[in-house]
């Protein structure tokens, strides 16, 4: 294939400029604000998953603690209600009186076990609020974060965006400058061979592989017309005398 010298020059400029351009769109898939992103959005998920289990066994207990609470109260009042009629004196057989204490002895037993049950509840609450809380406050921390972490990432996408938009008019200008079949060459190669499909050649290095290109091969490729497009025997890319 034949090109003019400055097309073959152009198309070292437009290479510059679309390993720049490379480079740029890397940096913006990867941010590493993206990736703080994902791990707090996982974390807070983790967090909130927490909070619900919580929240349900928190109110299961306060349900428990009011049936507690209620037959505790029910409990009481037959108590006080059975000590009323022994006191009012219309009990008179022994017997009953007997069995009436022996019911109130019952309640108060009841009443008792209940209380401690209640008392249990009570801990569990506690605990559980307690957990809530600090759970609460942990996703309040990663939100503040979440906030601050998308500041820097939408700083950071808006400077590529710029330094992105400025590279591609650079582009514009100089592809132009280079020709159909030789922008098509350069296209099909810089797809296989990692984003470069022209390079240098500096001394007798080829800057696309680095392999030094052998005397013979030189002189050969010295001697060619300055408008046959020379490739690099080693990676195959084009190569442009400087
Ligand atoms: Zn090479």
């Amino acid at each position: 294939m034949r090109a003019p010298v400055a097309e073959q020059q152009a198309l070292l400029e437009r290479q510059v400029v679309d390993s720049a351009i490379d480079r740029l769109r890397h940096r913006r898939a990867n941010l590493p604000e993206d990736g703080r992103l994902a791990e707090l959005r996982t974390s807070r998920a983790a967090i909130d998953q927490l909070s619900a289990e919580r929240d349900g066994t928190l109110l299961t207990t306060r349900r428990e603690q009011e049936r507690l609470e209620h037959d505790i109260d029910n409990l009481g009042r037959k108590a006080a209600a059975e000590e009323a009629r022994a006191a009012a004196g219309r009990v008179t057989s022994p017997k009953e009186l007997t069995a009436i204490q022996a019911e109130v002895q019952g309640l108060r037993r009841r009443i008792a076990t209940l209380e401690d049950e209640l008392i249990e509840r009570m801990e569990t609450r506690e605990t559980l609020e307690a957990e809530l809380a600090d759970l609460a406050g942990r996703a309040q921390v990663a939100e503040g974060e979440r906030a601050e972490v998308t500041l820097a990432r939408d700083a950071a996408l808006a400077e590529i965006d710029k330094d992105l938009a400025a590279r591609r008019a650079e582009r514009a200008a100089v592809a132009p400058r280079v020709g159909e079949a030789l922008g098509r060459l350069y296209d099909q190669i810089r797809a296989r061979s990692g984003g470069v499909g022209v390079a240098a050649l500096e001394g007798d290095t080829c800057q696309g592989c680095r392999v030094s290109i052998s005397p013979v091969e030189l002189r050969k490729l010295r001697e060619l017309p300055p408008d046959e497009v020379r490739r690099c025997e080693n990676c195959r890319r084009i190569m442009v005398l400087v």
